[in-house]
């Protein structure tokens, strides 16, 4: 049995300090202890998402808190844009369906980000849109969109400005107060280096007027909920503090790291990584690339599913496949978290290696010297 590397974008590798952390005696959480923790996980998680707004840790998945946001920031009378182009904008799109929230789509081209004069033109046609979502990283389809310039427009009128950033913050440059973004949204299982099952939201005051302004059709994930507790560094209903207590050790990490540094090793092992895939002949899906992901499309004549099950069974090596229309058709390697070269190198090796063994040619080492030569020398 080979050692398992996981490589999908979410979940991602847990660093053995978290586990052992999360592996201690459970506590009561109506306790000074755990308020302690959740005050100190929240200022870190003002540090990651480059804050000084309120940041809620939610029990749930990305979606959960997604889903909070979204129908938490749309009273009647306030009408949403929902950009998409991938299968996770989509969702937040479906959300707005199942609550009747009123909203407008602006579908995009799978590969790219989201276009800003399109934006722009939908706010300027309709003045009804009062709030605005995007995806930063669409990790579906592994392409960045400019949300710092899409918040730039936002600013201009009375509307709320939305992010998914589950693939973004803590990896990718995010400046939530200084681009202007209302609503910032992320999980447990992508950057942050820990198990599904913690969602985060951070708020801004413009958005909270509006959360305050009406009472949304949610229970469970209702903000105002979450905000009220975190007056008393508490939460509504029992938090997930086996999570929370990780999170403690996962945040200080970054912080240790500086969040500069940490995007500076991602970018890294997405370049070197498009580097080595470029050297091997095989193309990168994502027009407009993120750094946080790498979709590698799968080469004529090779069968996804075998490549992958290869890689998987012989180097323990586990990338995902792709999503919905992209399914079979591509790879998707996350540079996520708690990832390094060498890690990123074996990766590389074992795609090449079982490349080779499916009789796809290309000359042993090109990908994996093409990524050594872009991270050292
Ligand atoms: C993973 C992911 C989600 C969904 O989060 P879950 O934790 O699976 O609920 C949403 N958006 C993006 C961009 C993601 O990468």
């Amino acid at each position: 049995m080979p050692k398992l590397r996981l490589f999908t974008p979410g979940p991602t590798m847990v660093p053995e300090e978290v586990l052992l952390e999360m592996a201690r005696p459970i506590e009561h959480h109506r306790t000074q202890m755990y308020r302690d923790w959740l005050k100190e996980c929240t200022e870190n998680l003002q540090y990651l998402f480059q804050t000084k707004s309120t940041c809620l840790t939610l029990t749930g998945s990305g979606t959960a808190a997604a889903e909070g946001a979204i129908v938490s920031m749309a009273p009647p009378g306030r009408r949403v844009l929902v950009c998409h182009g991938g299968k996770f904008a989509e969702r937040w799109r479906d959300v707005c369906r199942r609550f009747k929230i009123d909203h407008v789509e602006y579908e995009y081209e799978y590969g790219r980000g989201a276009g800003v004069d399109v934006v722009a033109d939908h706010l300027k046609k309709d003045p009804k849109i009062g709030a605005v979502i995007t995806v930063h990283s669409e990790t579906s389809t592994c392409a960045l969109t400019d949300v710092k310039a899409i918040a730039a427009l936002t600013r201009e009128r009375d509307c709320l400005m939305m992010t998914d950033c589950i693939t973004s913050v803590g990896c990718l440059p995010f400046k939530m107060d200084e681009w202007g973004i209302d609503i910032a949204v992320t999980g447990s299982q992508k950057a942050l280096m820990l198990p599904p099952g913690l969602g985060f939201v951070a708020v801004s005051e413009r958005a909270w007027k509006v959360i305050e302004s009406f009472e949304a059709p949610i229970f469970y994930n209702n903000l105002r909920a979450f905000k009220k507790s975190l007056a008393d560094w508490d939460a509504p209903w029992t938090p997930a503090n086996t999570l929370v207590r990780g999170l403690r050790v996962s945040l200080s990490m970054i912080r240790k790291e500086g969040l500069e540094n940490v995007w500076a090793r991602t970018a890294r092992l997405a370049k070197a990584t498009r580097a080595a895939a470029q050297a091997m002949g095989l193309t990168i899906f994502a027009k407009d690339p993120s750094d946080s992901v790498t979709g590698i499309n799968t080469p004529a004549n090779i069968d996804n599913d075998k490549w992958r099950k290869l890689m998987k069974s012989r180097y323990g090596v586990q990338l995902a496949d792709g999503q919905g229309q992209l399914k079979g058709k591509m790879v998707r390697i996350s540079h996520m978290g708690y990832v390094d070269d060498l890690d990123t190198l074996s990766a590389i090796a074992a795609m090449e290696m079982s490349l080779r063994e499916l009789g796809y040619k290309c000359e042993p080492g090109i990908g994996v010297g093409a990524f050594m030569k872009m991270v050292g020398a």
